[in-house]
Order: structure tokens, then sequence, then C-alpha cells
């Protein structure tokens, strides 16, 4: 989790492999994230960090990454600002992390969890009102494609763009795009396209 870090975008990195170190899951058909806290990295002595509570405040009285996202979601809950607005990466693979959109941060509490207290944060997919058509607001139109079925296209794809075979900025693109009816459910839906052809592929559509 990373709140304006260096005065940049919001951005959290999920997971939903077996091997996840969070409890992170979507709801909604993938419009709804709710994404877990993170643990306290440095417990008091002989403890681990999943034996703790996570924590909203450091040592130091300064907030933790919980604290941060935990204010500005009881803040937009309270009326007193807009939400704030995260960028979602999610890990398919060691090493492969794949752009999900822009969410919403509209939402948070604490919840008991084996016998300890973490935090939960509710996420929303924001529409495209009022964004700028650059890249990642085109992008973001693609919902939440589950796990299995990016790692189904990936290798199907060769881990390469489809058109041109460029191995970076892939992105994973619905075929019949979801807004027009197609599924992120099936792999025969989805493809892996650069952020070139996949930006060429929508001029064409729209
Ligand atoms: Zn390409």
């Amino acid at each position: 989790m990373n709140y304006r870090l260096r005065k940049k975008d919001t951005v959290i990195l999920m997971s939903r492999r077996a091997d996840a170190p969070y409890a992170d899951r979507v709801e909604e058909d993938g419009r709804v994230l709710i994404y877990e806290g993170h643990d306290n990295p440095r417990p008091p002595l002989g403890r681990k960090p999943k034996e703790v509570d996570q924590e909203r405040v450091n040592p130091d009285g300064s907030l933790t990454q919980n604290g941060l996202f935990f204010g500005a979601a009881v803040d937009h809950k309270n009326g007193l600002r807009n939400p704030e607005i995260v960028k979602v990466y999610e890990k398919v693979k060691p090493n492969i992390w794949v752009y999900n959109g822009r969410f919403s941060l509209l939402d948070a509490w604490l919840e008991d969890s084996n016998s300890r207290k973490v935090y939960k944060f509710r996420l929303r997919l924001t529409g495209d009102e009022g964004l700028r058509p650059d890249y990642a607001s085109y992008i973001d139109q693609s919902r939440i494609i589950p796990s299995a079925v990016k790692l189904e296209v990936w290798k199907r794809d060769g881990g390469k763009c489809i058109i041109c075979g460029a191995t970076d900025n892939l992105h994973f693109d619905h075929i019949i795009p979801y807004s027009k009816g197609g599924t992120s459910l099936e792999s025969s839906n989805i493809q892996l396209l650069c952020v070139r052809h996949n930006l060429e592929k929508r001029d064409r559509i729209e």
C-alpha cells in the first residue's frame, strides 16, 4: 500500500493467489475490491507479524499505511472529501503484475481474523467521468479478470502481445468489450495486447 508516496498516485498491490500474504477478494463481478491492511513489520519481541493486531499508528506517532488509508476512507464516509483514487495492480504470477484499474476508496473497518484485528478497505472501480482520455482511463474499462483466466491467457499467448510480440506493458484485453457484453470469465474472450495495440483496438471500436 502506498498512500501518495512521494506525492505520487496512491497505489495498492493485490493478490488472490493461494500463497498471497493477505486475504484480498473481489465482489460484484470485479467492480468491488475488499483489500486487507498490512501487518506490523516490527511486532513486539517474540511475536510474529501475523500474531499481532494490525496497527494504525507507528511507534513514533505517525500514521501507518493502514492509518492513512483508514483516515481517507472515514473522511470520505463523513462527507469531508472526495474518495481517494487508488490504482490497483494484481499479482498473477511471481514477478507478473497486471493493472486492474482505478478504484475509489469508500470504506474501512477493523475485522477479527484468527484472534487478531485486521484492517479491511472497500474500493469500487471508477467510471470514466471526468477522466482525461489517457491510457490509464482507457485501460480501466476492463473489469477484473479472475487470476485463473489471466494465467490461462498468459500461457496461451506466450506472455507477449499477440500482434507485435512485445513483452512489456502488456494488458489483458477483452476481445468483445465488457461494455458490449463480453465476459471476463472465459479465456476465449481475453487476449494479451501491449498498450499500443490495446489503444489502437479501442479507437477502432469506439
Ligand atoms: Zn503490440
